[in-house]
């Protein structure tokens, strides 16, 4: 299959209604998108990421009236949240209505829903009037696509369409919160940080993992969002030989040899924009081992930290 890439909104569309896949941009990451209400189109999203179908994925939607018909109930404590942050990178988990199939859900009974605030998004859901299923576009276990290129190299010849929003305003994924005993909790770090939620709800919302919550969530396996070449924390040690670039927050004198900075200014929002582009990038430079540090386990350096550990969780001996 030839892979497209273009700005036209019409060309996506069209190919959305025919039930095919088509990459998007978002304020996250891009999404492979197809028709939720359409078995076959979703199917073929597993497909083109090598995802397993147990997996569940994101339904997105223009507003919250449109997504009604697809949830049971939105309780009234995301309703401040959705005022709050939607649209925007904050995703939800809802009983699901009988309306959403189970190819979505991984057999659950809850659905995540999402409201981008990405313009050609939002364009779309309008003009389809229906849900989009979105998983990041990218093939299973690696690292999320923040450009129209990232996506290209990694699903060239395996979708028809990559429509070309350039690249992405927050470059994370979005946070996924749940609502547990009544409490705001979240599944995933992301774009939303726990402080802003805190701020919102006037408590801090736990952080659960799969072992406690019983919920799959793909964020929540051991090994993702990997390079291909192997990952590790910290700085090269001295006297190692191996070939490696190093990654740093922000500029490091004592760093001799290959070296990518996220944040001239040391910001935490610029580092995370930039933090995908910059391991595809290092990826690409054919050396032997990319080196990163962590970030301050505050803010989006949660997020940022939680996809490092997973991508070095893969390498780790
Ligand atoms: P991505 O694959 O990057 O789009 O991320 C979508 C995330 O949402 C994955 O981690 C999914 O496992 C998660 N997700 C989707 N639906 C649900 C659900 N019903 N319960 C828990 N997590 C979900
Ligand atoms: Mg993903």
């Amino acid at each position: 299959m030839e892979t497209r890439v273009g700005q036209d909104l019409a060309v996506a569309l069209q190919y959305l209604m025919q039930g095919q896949t088509v990459a998007i941009p978002t304020e996250t990451v891009y999404g492979l998108a197809a028709d939720a209400n359409n078995e076959d189109a979703v199917l073929s999203i597993f497909a083109a990421k090598n995802r397993p179908t147990s997996n569940p994925l994101i339904l997105h939607f223009a507003d919250l009236p449109q997504a009604l018909p697809y949830i049971n109930e939105f309780p009234s404590v995301f309703k401040v949240l959705y005022k709050e942050f939607c649209p925007g990178p904050l995703t939800f988990i809802v009983e699901k209505s009988s309306v959403v199939s189970s190819f979505i859900t991984g057999g659950q009974q809850t659905v995540a829903i999402r409201f981008s605030a990405h313009p050609f998004l939002q364009k779309l859901l309008v003009k389809l009037d229906r849900p989009l299923a979105a998983p990041s576009a990218n093939l299973y276990g690696q690292v999320s696509p923040t450009n129209a290129s990232h996506v290209y190299q990694q699903l060239n010849g395996r979708i028809p369409y990559i429509l070309d929003g350039g690249s992405c305003e927050h470059g994370l994924e979005s946070t996924i919160i749940g609502l547990q005993d009544n409490k705001v909790v979240i599944f995933r770090h992301g774009g939303i940080t726990a402080e802003a939620l805190q701020t919102a709800l006037g408590y801090i919302p736990e952080t659960k993992n799969k072992e406690e919550s019983g919920i799959l969530t793909s964020g929540m396996v051991k090994y993702h969002y990997a390079t291909q070449t192997p990952l590790y924390l910290g700085f090269k040690p001295i006297h190692e030989k191996d070939t490696a670039v190093q990654i740093t927050i922000t500029n490091n004198l004592e760093i001799e040899g290959p070296h990518l900075i996220l944040s001239n200014a040391n910001l935490l929002e610029e580092a995370a924009r930039n933090l995908y582009a910059t391991l595809h990038h290092a990826d690409g430079l054919g050396m032997q081992k990319i080196y990163i540090q962590p970030f301050i386990d505050s803010g989006l350096g949660k997020a940022m930290n939680d996809r490092l550990f997973r991508a070095a969780a893969k390498f780790a001996k």
